[in-house]
Order: C-alpha cells, then sequence, then structure tokens
C-alpha cells in the first residue's frame, strides 16, 4: 500500500473492508470499553476508548501512508496535537517558531509555553542565514509552517531540516494549508508533521480534529503517545470516521481548491483595486521557487492586500456574497476574513489584508463575485 502516489492512498489507506461483515465502508465503533480476560487480556487489542479504538486506528493508518510515516496519533483538534506535542519536552528546552503562523500557535508559544519552562524564539524561517544563526545554539525544537498564515509565506523544508538538525533539534511541519497531496514534509526531511483535520482533511467544515505524523516511531514518539492517553485530548470515533471519509475525495477536492485558488489569484493579481496577492503560485511571489520545488501545487488559500487600506478590505468583505465571512478554511465554500479584526487585541495581520479560502464553487462565479465586490 505505501508505494502508491498520495492521491491512491488517501482513497484506499485504512480502508480493508470490514472483517466481520465485508462492510465497505468503515464502520464506527462508538463502545467506551472492550471486553477482557479475567486477567485483563487485551482480546481483541482494544480496552478503553481513551486508549485507543478501531475507527481512530484506521484515521491513524490513513494518516501514516498518506505523510509517509511509521506512525500517526490523532487527537480532539489541531491545538490538541500542538500543545501535547510541545509539553512533552522537558523544562528548559529552547524552541523557534516562525514569525508568521497560525495565531493559536502564537497563543500558545507566548502565553502558556513559557509558564512551563519552555524558551521560545521567533524568527523570520524564510531568511536562512537568520536561521543559521539562531541554530548555532544548541536546540529542542524548530517548527515549520507552510505555507505560512496569513501571509503565505514559504519555507524551505529540506534547508531548515537539515539546519534544526544540526542544531539537535527535532523538526516539525504544520502541513494543514498543503495537506499530503500537495507537500510531504517527512520526506524532505522533517521528523513530525501536524495536522489540523478540521480543515482540508474533514472537507466539509462540519468536525474539528488534529493529526501528528511521525518519521519514526521511537521513545518521544511513545512518550507523545503516553501524554495523549494519559492527558486526554483524544479524537472521538464518530470525528475520526467523519476525517477518514474526507480523506477518500481529498485527492479529488485539493485539484479542484487548486485549479480555483490559480484562476483566482490570476484575476486578483490583475485588479487595479488589490495592491498584493499572497499566493505561492503566481512567479512574483517571493517564495515561488522554493514552493515549485517542495509542492506538487499551491493550495488554495491565499491572502490579498486592498490599496484602499482597513476601510477598502472591510467593504470588499461585506459586498461579498458567494464568499462568506468566516473563519477557518478547507470546506467546500469559499470563506473571506479580515484576519486583524479577529486577532485579538494586538492585531499582526495587515489592516488591509482579506484572508481567502478558495471553495470548490464555479471559478466563474467565484471571480464574478470578487469582481462586483472590487468594483
Ligand atoms: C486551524 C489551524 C490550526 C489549529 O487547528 P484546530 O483544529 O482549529 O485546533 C493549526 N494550524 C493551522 C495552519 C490551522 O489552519
Amino acid at each position: 500500500m505505501s508505494t502508491h502516489l498520495p492521491g491512491t492512498l488517501a482513497v484506499h489507506a485504512g480502508q480493508q473492508p470490514d472483517p466481520a461483515t465485508g462492510a465497505v465502508a468503515p464502520p464506527i465503533h462508538l463502545s467506551t470499553t472492550f471486553r477482557h480476560g479475567p486477567a485483563g487480556e487485551r482480546l481483541g487489542g482494544y480496552e478503553y476508548q481513551r486508549e485507543g479504538n478501531p475507527t481512530n486506528d484506521r484515521l491513524r493508518e490513513a494518516l501514516a501512508a498518506l505523510e509517509g510515516g511509521a506512525t500517526a496519533l490523532t487527537f480532539a483538534s489541531g491545538m490538541a496535537a500542538m500543545t501535547t506535542l510541545l509539553e512533552s519536552l522537558p523544562a528548559g528546552s529552547r524552541v523557534l517558531f516562525p514569525d508568521d503562523c497560525y495565531s493559536g500557535l502564537r497563543m500558545l508559544f507566548s502565553e502558556f509555553l513559557p509558564e512551563r519552562g519552555l524558551v521560545v524564539e521567533t524568527i523570520d524561517m524564510a531568511d536562512l542565514d537568520a536561521v543559521r544563526e539562531a541554530c548555532a545554539r544548541p536546540l529542542s525544537l524548530l517548527w515549520v509552517e507552510t505555507p505560512s498564515n496569513p501571509l503565505l509565506k514559504v519555507y524551505d523544508i529540506a534547508a531548515l531540516a537539515d539546519l534544526g538538525h544540526a542544531a539537535g533539534a527535532l523538526v516539525v511541519a504544520d502541513n494543514t494549508f498543503a495537506t499530503p497531496l500537495l507537500q510531504r514534509p517527512l520526506a524532505l526531511g522533517a521528523d513530525i508533521v501536524m495536522h489540523s483535520t478540521t480543515k482540508y482533511f474533514g472537507g466539509h467544515s462540519d468536525v474539528l480534529g488534529g493529526a501528528l505524523v511521525f518519521a519514526r516511531d521511537d521513545d518521544f514518539t511513545r512518550k507523545v503517545a503516553h501524554r495523549l492517553h494519559i492527558t486526554g485530548a483524544v479524537l472521538a470515533p464518530f470525528s475520526a470516521w467523519l476525517i477518514l471519509r474526507g480523506c477518500r475525495s481529498l485527492g479529488a477536492r485539493m485539484a479542484m481548491h487548486c485549479a480555483n485558488a490559480r484562476r483566482l489569484a490570476a484575476f486578483l493579481a490583475a485588479h487595479p483595486a488589490v495592491a498584493r496577492v499572497n499566493w505561492p503560485g503566481l512567479p512574483t511571489h517571493p517564495g515561488h521557487a522554493v514552493a515549485a520545488a517542495q509542492m506538487r501545487d499551491f493550495g488554495a488559500m491565499l491572502s490579498i492586500e486592498l490599496r484602499g487600506g482597513r476601510e477598502a478590505a472591510l467593504a470588499v468583505a461585506g459586498r461579498l456574497r458567494l464568499f462568506t465571512n468566516a473563519t477557518s478554511l478547507g470546506g467546500c465554500e469559499s470563506l473571506v476574513e479580515h484576519r486583524a479584526s479577529v486577532e485579538g487585541a494586538n492585531p499582526r495581520s495587515p489592516q488591509n489584508l482579506l484572508r481567502i479560502s478558495v471553495g470548490l464553487e464555479d471559478a466563474d462565479d467565484l471571480i464574478a463575485d470578487f469582481a462586483q465586490a472590487l468594483g
């Protein structure tokens, strides 16, 4: 199975017909407890839902196959995956994060991780010289998120993995925006891939989940798994089933998401009201060459910066009809969001920026909606 291409793995991994009934669609095992022998012998391999269950194991198998990892863990959310991983590091660990990253990660490392004794630093990971300098001192973990949120910066995973490893660090890649259909960080040298499966994996804006995929099933992997099973931020079986269902169409959806994004980005880049389009597929994007080398396609997240500042951005967001003003991404429906308005007291996103999750509607309708909204 693992020799197949990602599009095939997405359809088949974790998808063996149910041995008990032959059912082609996987059953959902909701049981919290599993019969064991009088001395606690595990008869069917399971004991208690928090420790593992068959529906979750199918999803774990699919995720590990898709990312080319040795094993995967699933979590109640992407944030639960991140937190469980980062809290598995010993106190005093020095951790390097990118300056442009998911806002939840930013809150985690600025509010919570220092309290746990982690030493947190941020850096522009597109500046490899700066990263090299930061890696001159011992480092426990280097976090990559590419393309990044919300500026769609592109970071060179292979180069960062080399620099991180030379400093003794684990290298972790948040692959939520790209998915393994477009980018496989473990093959580029990363040690762990993190996902918010809430996004493209779920694909229908109706399930919350997270995952970690590990290149090796080693002591650290087992430490994270143990922490998950004891602290309990586990994925519910029904959620695992929905995410597994999302896997089956992930290849087809990503192809259409990317094709729609390409059309919309080209339209927006040529529009006089738009000062800048942040999408790595544009040849003018500073990370285009790196993205072309490490991605199969450029994804369907983009952001635009309006010439008219904050007022123009809010007006355009208000006039869009097909794009819903909402947070999150990766669903069938296109979304738009003025990030600075939802980032709390100290927004980092430019005030003239709108982030766009390009959905699966007809591209002509998406372009027409922006054409009327931009005026
Ligand atoms: C949404 C998201 C997360 C957090 O995942 P949740 O499932 O919302 O907890 C992390 N990273 C990226 C890039 C995201 O888009």
